[in-house]
């Protein structure tokens, strides 16, 4: 009688003897991208498996967890769960999170897949199979909860086409392609160690938590569903890190220069984020500034001190980041406030309350430099005037983000750097920005910026009305605009029986 293995025998079975070796192939020929990157592996044998999880295991532990997840997801639409959302702006956020993270979720579907492919290494190929089956389990989740809310609001109508082409999804997009396009080993630092170890309790604890704190179950839900799995992954991020410091002294600067790089492409992406919690939440779960204390400064310092008897240093530019929690919410809100007829969700003036509250998070800068520019934008909006911003703004060539960040020693100034390759002019954000286009200026050259691409004719018309309504298919006066006396506003307003 064969003896029952047990689950850790069973995934080194998986993982280590499901290789074979070449007989009439070249192995390295087999794996053609291991080397390009100067990445240096001695012994995939050394591999830690991180999720210790055989298939079988796997499919009976989610198809359990998608049962009691869609039982919800009909309770909720069942008794019109959307009705009991604080506020309908709380919708926006979710809009964000539709367009913007949702279909990135795809992006780490096909990105784990590709570069499973490439590993010669039989544990790690088998890891990045599995984070791409739960990636790809993620974004249809996530399609499901939200499509309730497609039923009663706008902007939810058009989010995969939406993503490939609107301006500011272009931020979180043009992140992934940039990791994708990168060799396996940048991606897996890109977005396994970065995005997934460090970066990741800053984009789903304030979605998840803000979900909670604003009555929307079946946001929280997906939430909780997704929670295992990112622990999974989590794992996996940094069992990457630590295996490709072990394995050569070469790796080390290699490494260092692609988590500087992934942590100031993560972050910026975050500005999205930070504008969510600050502005897009009616009730509020903490602001950016005590976020990124929490997730980043508290957490991911004990993490670099214990990288750093690998030679790990804390990224570039975390100071920047430090000093820009002060302002980073407010500068995007203003930028989404200027260009909400280009959105395809709406942004107001906060109330009166929520300007307080603001000042309170913020003392050493709310009140200097960004209340009185609500508050004369608020009066603007009384008066019949509510301001949008006519021109189309410049993009920075790497995040591209508008160029609405300041310098921090002198908040009134945007923030302008600039490169010169093979006689072009190019514009950043940042220092962070500029480091990278200047390390590899022949891949960002290639940026499809949206703005570039609508003035060069390439998005539909040669007015700014026909690109919104042909090409990003904006419904013009229902997605976009401003909230107060929008349609959104409108029907929530008949639901509750307010005037
Ligand atoms: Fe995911
Ligand atoms: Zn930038």
């Amino acid at each position: 009688m064969a003896t029952k293995l047990n689950i850790k025998d069973k995934y080194r079975l998986l993982t280590r003897d499901l290789d074979w070796d070449f007989d009439y192939q070249d192995r390295k020929e087999a794996f053609p991208q291991e080397d390009f990157e100067g990445i240096k592996i001695t012994d995939w044998s050394k591999w830690e498996d991180p999720f210790r999880l055989t298939m079988d295991a796997y499919w009976k532990y989610q198809a359990e967890k998608e049962k009691k997840l869609y039982a919800i997801f009909d309770a909720f639409s069942q008794n019109n769960g959307h009705v009991n959302v604080t506020d309908a702006r709380y919708v926006n956020a979710i809009k964000l999170f539709l367009t913007g993270v949702s279909p990135l979720e795809y992006q780490a579907h096909q990105g784990f897949a590709a570069v499973g492919r490439q590993f010669s290494g039989v544990g790690a190929r088998v890891a990045c199979q599995m984070q791409s089956l739960d990636e790809l389990r993620h974004v249809q989740t996530q399609v499901h909860a939200m499509s309730h809310y497609n039923k009663f609001f706008d902007g939810f109508h058009e989010f995969p086409h939406m993503h490939d082409r609107v301006w500011y999804l272009s931020v979180p997009k043009s992140f992934f392609d940039d990791a994708r396009s990168a060799g396996p080993f940048e991606f897996m630092i890109a977005i396994g160690f970065s995005f997934e170890y460090v970066l990741t309790n800053l984009l789903f604890v304030p979605f998840m938590s803000g979900a909670a704190y604003n009555g929307d179950m079946a946001t929280v839900t997906f939430g909780f569903s997704a929670q295992s799995d990112e622990a999974r992954h989590m794992t996996l991020g940094l069992e990457v890190i630590k295996f490709l410091l072990e394995q050569h002294e070469d790796n080390l600067p290699i490494v260092q220069k692609w988590i500087n790089k992934w942590l100031w492409r993560g972050y910026r992406v975050l500005a999205l984020v930070a504008m969510m919690m600050d502005y897009m939440l009616p009730n509020k779960v903490m602001s950016w500034k005590e976020a990124w204390e929490v997730y980043f400064e508290d957490a991911a310092g004990s993490l670099f001190k214990d990288l750093a008897r690998y030679g790990i240093v804390m990224p570039d530019y975390v100071e920047t980041i430090a000093k820009e929690k002060e302002h980073l919410s407010h500068q995007a809100w203003w930028i989404f406030y200027n260009f909400t007829h280009a959105s395809a969700f709406h942004t107001w003036i906060p109330s009166a309350k929520e300007l307080d509250w603001l000042s309170e998070k913020y003392p050493s800068t709310f009140d200097q430099y960004y209340r009185p520019r609500f508050e004369l934008a608020a009066e603007m909006e009384k008066a019949g005037e509510r301001f949008y911003c006519s021109g189309l703004p410049q993009l920075c060539q790497v995040c591209q983000i508008p160029m609405g960040f300041t310098e921090m020693d002198n908040p009134t100034l945007i923030s302008y750097r600039d490169s010169v390759y093979k006689d072009d002019r190019y514009h950043f954000c940042s220092d962070g920005c500029k480091t990278i286009f200047d390390d590899e200026p022949e891949k960002y050259v290639h940026s499809w910026l949206p703005v570039q691409q609508i003035f060069q004719g390439n998005c539909g018309g040669a007015d700014v009305e026909t690109v919104l309504k042909d090409y990003y298919r904006i419904n013009m006066g229902a997605d976009n605009m401003e909230y107060a006396g929008s349609p959104d506003d409108l029907r929530w307003k008949a639901w509750k029986g307010v005037a």
